[in-house]
């Protein structure tokens, strides 16, 4: 047999067509994260997670690759320059960060450092988001957009920001915003700057078809715009609305979904500058998909389409429709959020060990001496003995029968544990040996492709789906999921990924590989006492704020890395996970309560000699130790 490379790796978990350039294997067999796309230049991933472990910082670690998320945000921008240099476009393009794709500070304030010379805004849907956009526009005077529903006291806000220097512009979604905005404009005496999202017809796809679309929850109506149009005339209010906006949904797969889109959106522009409307901005909103399997296809875990072509695709179709017309072109603004943030950050964690083997009990002598044996197990026994090519698919069958026998004959008292333990252990024999059969066959026989389904085994590891990738559990999206060493041998143990919430939901059990989807990720035989990590990547967008904390498992370590040419990397941030003590404060306990009450307690059962000082002060002092430490596996 050829010896396993690390390009057969490559292909098995199919990082080429997923990893943007930006994840490669190196000579050690290790995950290596380029700066840039295809640059000379990488950082060990596996060398990375050691040093970050001398450091006392413990899987699982969220790991934030700031050159990632810096170069993301330069080749979003670099597309659209080019698709307006190519085009002969005659306005110009900016990119609006959504905040909600992820608003911890740290996240925010390095994006808009970074954005600062692209004239990156901010996208805000909440008031908690707009306070958030405000401090870090303050002193830097990052633009600023306000989606979503709004109150009278968010318009407020708005509009004072807007009187104290703030650029902002506040979206109308609704009529009824408007005659509030009105109202506040009128009472302040200060003008706003106004956009207004339209409500496509053109339905974007896939899970979040529903954010566009004539049913959208957001938007106003063709016929609400006209209203809209005249009641701001009548207040001499319609020459500040400068921005005309929709968004059709996020991770849109189809390209000719986003050019439908465009194109409606682009005639909505033209005929309201045509009723005297001086809009300046056309917002065609999120969308820009992620190819998270890597297969370029309109699956809803992929794209099918590029970078280059969406930002071609949407200059094309506005200058088009705007050229025919005789219209000014508008300048675009886009507010990508997943396409943004998903490349740059990877939570890497370690596998419990499941080394159980020493001890599982070895049952090698019922393949001598069958003669004690109970029917069934000794048929299950002959089975193993005499399987062969010609003889699978039956023996597969009767094998299947037979386990079930067994469970049967359990119940009804006819086997005893025993002879169910010999059953379980000779089943799980015939099981590798067919596979080590059908792995040699090409093609697969259909009906024993989900075959290799039974030989996977559960590989517990020390996360919290609930807490980090979310969506896996929500609504089945793929994620890569990557060993970070070892990639220069063959992953033989086909696995299912399980983390250590106890809902039995959290478990992975479709995974990104060579030809798409697969049912079971394969993964290397864990040497005793090895420390082995897989990595989760693309996961930058949306999870870490949908995380919850299932269990009370809370926040991971998060650290902040940047290429550094001397040291290879450099660490600029660690924000340090929950411990115990703050899991449970978000459900209201308070931990030195918590000791107070223990204590008290352990005291009267010493007054009563029921537990000695000793005891109960180690206990008190575990107790404490225990609050003060991360809600994830420890040794
Ligand atoms: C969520 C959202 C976005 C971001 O969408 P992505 O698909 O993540 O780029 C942009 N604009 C609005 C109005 C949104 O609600």
């Amino acid at each position: 047999m050829p010896k396993w490379s690390i390009n057969d790796s490559a292909k098995v978990y199919n990082i080429g067509n997923w990893g943007a350039d930006l994840f490669s294997i190196n000579k050690k067999g290790n995950v290596c994260v380029h700066p840039t796309p295809n640059s000379k230049y990488s950082i060990d991933l596996k060398v990375l997670v050691d040093d970050l472990i001398k450091r006392k910082i413990k899987p699982p670690i969220l790991l934030r690759f700031m050159n990632i998320l810096e170069g993301r945000i330069a080749s979003i921008s670099r597309v659209f320059k080019n698709a307006i240099h190519e085009n002969n476009y005659p306005a110009k393009y900016q990119t609006f960060y959504p905040i909600k794709v992820n608003q911890q500070r740290q996240v925010v304030e390095a994006i808009a450092n970074f954005g600062k010379k692209h004239g990156l805004g901010l996208e805000v849907g909440s008031k908690p988001e707009l306070v958030a956009a405000i401090s870090m526009s303050a002193g830097n005077k990052l633009p600023i957009i306000c989606n979503g529903y709004k109150d009278t006291e968010f318009i407020e806000t708005v509009l004072y920001a807007t009187r104290v220097g703030y650029d902002i512009t506040i979206v109308v979604e609704k009529l009824f915003e408007l005659e509030r905005i009105i109202e506040v404009s009128k009472r302040t005496g200060i003008i706003p700057k106004l956009g207004i999202r339209v409500k496509l017809s053109s339905k974007g796809i896939g899970k979040w078809s529903t954010s566009g679309g004539e049913d959208a929850k957001f938007g106003l109506r063709i016929s609400e715009i006209m209203a809209a149009i005249e009641s701001l005339k009548q207040n001499g209010l319609v020459d500040c609305v400068k921005l005309l906006h929709f968004h059709v949904g996020s991770q849109i797969t189809k390209i000719d979904k986003i050019k439908n889109a465009l194109i409606e959106g682009a005639r909505i522009y033209v005929e309201m500058r045509r009723l005297g409307v001086n809009l300046e901005y056309l917002d065609i909103g999120g969308g820009l998909g992620v190819d998270y399997d890597g297969s370029k296809s309109s699956y809803f875990s992929s794209v099918n389409y590029s970078l280059e072509e969406y930002a071609n695709d949407v200059i094309y179709q506005v200058k088009n429709i705007c050229d025919e017309a005789g219209v000014p072109c508008p300048n675009i603004i886009s507010e990508s959020g997943r396409a943004t943030v998903a490349h740059y950050s990877v939570l890497v964690t370690n596998v419990l060990n499941n080394n159980t083997q020493t001890l599982m009990p070895d049952f090698e002598h019922i393949l001598a001496d069958n003669a004690k044996l109970s029917p069934t197990v000794r048929k299950l026994v002959d089975i193993y003995k005499s399987i062969d090519r010609h003889s699978l698919r039956e023996d597969y069958h009767d094998t299947i029968q037979l386990i079930q026998e067994s469970v049967s004959l359990f119940n009804l008292g006819y086997l005893n544990m025993n002879e169910r333990a010999h059953a379980e252990w000779v089943y799980s024999k015939i099981i590798r040996k067919i596979n080590s059969i059908v792995e040699k066959l090409k093609p697969i026989p259909d009906e024993l492709q989900n075959f290799q389904l039974s030989l996977r085994q559960t590989y517990f590891t020390n996360f919290s789906l609930f807490q980090s990738i979310p969506d896996s559990w929500a609504i089945d999206q793929l994620f890569p999921i990557v060993p970070i060493q070892r990639l220069d041998e063959k992953p033989d143990v086909l696995t299912s990924i399980a983390d250590i919430t106890c809902d039995s939901d959290g478990e992975i059990t479709s995974f990104v590989g060579e030809n798409g989807r697969t049912k079971a990720l394969p993964l290397h035989k864990i040497d005793v006492g090895e420390d082995y990590y897989i990595g989760f990547f693309l996961i930058g967008a949306y999870q870490e704020i949908l995380g919850d904390m299932h269990n009370l498992f809370g926040d991971t370590n998060a650290v902040h890395i940047t290429f550094n040419k001397k040291t290879n990397y450099k660490i600029d941030t660690v924000i340090t996970g929950d411990a115990t003590w703050e899991s449970l404060k978000y459900v209201q306990y308070d931990a030195s309560e918590i000791l107070k009450r223990v204590r008290n307690n352990l005291e009267t059962d010493v007054s009563l000699q029921k537990v000695s000082i000793e005891e109960s002060s180690h206990f008190l002092e575990l107790l404490d130790r225990t609050l003060q430490s991360y809600t994830y596996f420890g040794e």
